[in-house]
């Protein structure tokens, strides 16, 4: 009896040195799992703080035009609408550089800006022609911003790539501005040619780029054109007079 007893005590004693050593091996690895878990945050924070600092002591500069055109010309109000990015309107691509600023007409006499802006958006569902412009300016001298410039708008064929373009809203078949719109054309175009540092002779009609007669006024009256020019010149030096840097 005493033998059997002293046997099962010591069964006893075996099955929980069993049972205490499966626990804490269990619990270790839960431990060790749970550790595994924990992000090594304070490691990267020292990798962070050890880094050296670099310090960039390269003064940031805008190119002086961009700087000078900013301060010159103020700009005109404008209305910016950005198209949807598609293939037909508002391809979403940059373009090489901005160049020249290229002016036209829209050939569809008694359309506004705002119009013409949704018909170009339009074209995203229509998908039967490809047609845009950075801006549209309206009959009584709005100007929405359809693209936004140095990005590519389908106006101006070969220069799409190389400038900015204006489509200007008419009342008749003679294509001629309205005042309103003619003034505001010429603030916009001197704005953007002081903003991107644009000469008179980079200021370029859509005929002088492919021969098509737009803006058909301006094509058909050269002198109306240069005057076009002129004024957009002289505003610039208006305004650098303003600024007191004439
Ligand atoms: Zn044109």
């Amino acid at each position: 009896m005493e033998d059997r007893h002293s046997e099962k005590k010591k069964g006893v004693r075996w099955g929980r040195f069993l049972l205490w050593v499966c626990v804490t091996a269990v619990t270790v690895a839960a431990v060790w799992f749970l550790l595994q878990l924990v992000p090594k945050e304070d490691e990267n924070v020292d990798i962070l703080l050890d880094a050296p600092v670099e310090i960039d002591t390269e003064p940031i500069t805008e190119p002086e035009s961009e700087t000078l055109a900013e301060n010159i010309v103020p700009p005109p109000d404008i209305d910016v609408q950005p198209l949807s990015i598609n293939e037909y309107s508002r391809p979403g691509e940059k373009v090489d550089a901005i160049e020249y600023i290229v002016i036209h007409y829209l050939g569809n006499p008694k359309t506004t800006a705002q119009q013409n802006h949704d018909y170009f958006e339009s074209l995203k569902d229509l998908q039967n022609t490809s047609m845009s412009a950075n801006f549209v300016v309206g009959i009584e001298g709005e100007i929405i911003e359809c693209v936004p410039p140095g990005e590519i708008a389908y106006a101006s064929n070969s220069m799409n790539h190389l400038s900015v373009s204006i489509e200007n809203c008419h009342l008749d078949d003679s294509g001629r501005f309205t005042q309103e719109t003619y003034n505001s054309c010429v603030h916009l175009t001197a704005y953007l040619a002081a903003k991107y540092d644009i000469d008179r002779e980079h200021i370029i009609r859509h005929y002088d780029v492919t021969g098509k007669e737009c803006p058909l006024y301006y094509v058909e009256h050269e002198d109306k054109w240069e005057e076009f020019r002129d004024d957009v010149m002289a505003y610039i030096e208006e305004c650098k007079a303003a600024a007191g840097l004439g």
